[in-house]
């Protein structure tokens, strides 16, 4: 009983694989993907106690304490080198959070592991970080569940990172070319919104001419990809 946002992040996880899923809550996605031996062996991070304890105790339920170690840490600082985990899964956050636990954490990558991310909001930073450090998008996928837009985003190091413009950073480099109605959904909507910021910025006292700079940038590329 997966989400379709979580089953869709697993789908990226080839079988056989050793993951790390950072920020794990409950460890809904690894126990999935190790009760149907996608994985046979997972790291569970979770930088507070709460959310490790629910993930502790699913885990016990699913019978899988030998397959999914549980750990109290800040993003990377979870993986250890002798897991030798070659998949990465962050999901559920807001991007920047995303890009701040894979910077902070940078030592603890190797270059081999696939980053599977699920941004909830500010995509953009994440595949900005990606392409800063060296890795291509090799997926995306868009998904709306529950009245909600989901993005999920996949990266590797795998040679030359393609020169991604700032339409590529900002809508995705797949998404944009794919243009599937959830895709189309979801930028209706960014537009209604960044509209409205945009209006109040300039109603504002002390306009903030950076700010109007941007969204008049994201607007335009939306209308764009829109027309
Ligand atoms: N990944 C699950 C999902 O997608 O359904 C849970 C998402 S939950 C909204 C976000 C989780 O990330 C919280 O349990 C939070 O404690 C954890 N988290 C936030 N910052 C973190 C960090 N720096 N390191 C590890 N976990 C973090």
């Amino acid at each position: 009983h997966l989400s379709v946002r979580l089953a869709t992040v697993g789908q990226h996880v080839k079988p056989g694989s050793r993951l790390a899923d950072i920020g794990s809550d409950h460890a809904y996605l690894p126990i999935n993907l190790a009760l149907n031996g996608i994985i046979n062996y997972g790291v569970v991070g979770e930088v507070r106690e709460g959310p490790l304890e629910n993930a502790k105790h699913e885990i016990t339920k699913a019978g899988l304490v030998d397959v999914l170690q549980p750990r109290l840490a800040d993003g990377l600082a979870a993986i250890q080198s002798s897991d030798d985990v070659d998949h990465i899964t962050i999901a559920g956050m807001g991007g920047a959070l995303i890009s701040h636990i894979l910077e902070s954490g940078k030592d603890r990558l190797t270059g081999k592991e696939t980053l599977i991310l699920q941004p909830n909001v500010g995509e953009e930073n994440v595949r900005r970080w990606l392409m800063q450090n060296g890795y291509t998008i090799t997926a995306e996928e868009i998904l709306e569940e529950d009245g909600h837009i989901y993005e999920i985003i996949v990266g590797q190091q795998i040679g030359v990172v393609p020169p991604y413009n700032s339409e590529d950073l900002f809508l995705g480099p797949f998404l944009r070319v794919e243009q599937n109605q959830t895709f189309i959904k979801k930028w209706q909507r960014e537009l209604i919104q960044k509209q409205s910021i945009l209006n109040n910025i300039e109603q504002s006292q002390h306009t903030d001419q950076d700010k109007v700079t941007q969204f008049t940038h994201e607007i335009k590329m939306i209308e764009e990809i829109l027309k």
